[in-house]
């Protein structure tokens, strides 16, 4: 290990999306931090796989809708390693299928907690480490959207997608608000992909019954959005800020 290998904290970064995005991330040479909420089976193993293969890696337990969780997972990575130079903010959650007009106040406060302000301070915490006008070296920051944002999911979760409507409006503020401070803040849109979030939203074979509709008549791998999410936080993405890159498959 030098000092020169960069520090990658990815939040839900245990299973689906983020797990591929760690595995990606520690190939290429980052020590990744692998933030979870509850399953440590799943981000033990993954910490163990990625250090099998010859890299470094962290399981870091914390829920970002808490904001001494959010404090605490970046606070274990600076003792840990002493910095941080990318930061994903993929942790997210949709709830059951429901109408808005079924939707209770609780559910929304829950869904608005874990998806926006989550984000929203994990990102505060990532700026004051990476920010050159904090010190920091700079950095870069990849929020996960999804196409729910632009499509609104009539009928099944518009709370989830007005939530990542709000991830898209904050990438695109944050993005001007320190690209003269060396950070650079893009987000990842990505379509219907193949991860348990479809289950844990109470429909298993989501992707089964719409797979059909989609363009490319199937749906995306967590693979293929994590290629999308190196790249931007990669120095050949190095003028690119502020943008907003579908992976859909032409959803
Ligand atoms: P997933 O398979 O359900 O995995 C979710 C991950 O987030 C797990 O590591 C989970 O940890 C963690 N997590 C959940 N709630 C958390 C919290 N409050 N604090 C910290 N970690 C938390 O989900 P996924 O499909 O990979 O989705 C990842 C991101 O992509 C989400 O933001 C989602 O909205 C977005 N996205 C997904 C799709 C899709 O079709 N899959 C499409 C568009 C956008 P535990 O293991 O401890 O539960």
């Amino acid at each position: 290990m030098s000092d020169a290998q960069k520090v990658l904290l990815v939040t839900g970064g245990s299973r689906g999306i983020g797990a591929a995005i760690c595995r990606l991330a520690a190939a290429a040479g980052y020590r990744v931090a692998v933030n979870y909420a509850s399953n440590e089976n799943a981000a033990r193993s993954l910490v163990a796989e990625i250090e099998t293969g010859g890299g470094e890696a962290l399981a870091v337990k914390g829920d970002v809708g808490v904001e001494a969780d959010v404090m605490g997972m970046f606070e274990v990575v600076d003792r840990a390693w002493g910095r941080l130079d990318a930061f994903v903010n993929n942790a997210g959650i949709v709830d059951v299928k429901a109408r808005v007009d079924e939707m209770s106040a609780a559910r929304l406060e829950r869904m608005m907690r874990i998806n926006v302000v989550g984000p929203f301070l994990c990102a505060r915490e990532a700026v004051r480490r990476m920010s050159t006008r904090h010190g920091g070296k700079g950095g870069a920051i990849v929020n996960i959207s999804s196409a729910a944002s632009v499509h609104g999911s009539a009928g099944e979760y518009v709370d989830y997608a007005a939530s990542k409507g709000a991830i898209d409006t904050f990438t695109v503020g944050l993005a001007r608000e320190v690209a003269t401070e060396g950070v650079r803040v893009n987000a990842v849109r990505p379509g219907i992909i193949d991860t348990e979030i479809h289950a844990s939203g109470g429909q298993p074979d989501r992707i089964a019954r719409i797979k059909d509709m989609l363009p490319m008549k199937r749906p995306g791998t967590a693979d293929e959005v994590a290629h999308a999410v190196l790249y931007l936080l990669s120095d050949e993405a190095s003028y690119t800020t502020g943008a907003i890159l579908n992976v859909s498959g032409g959803r």
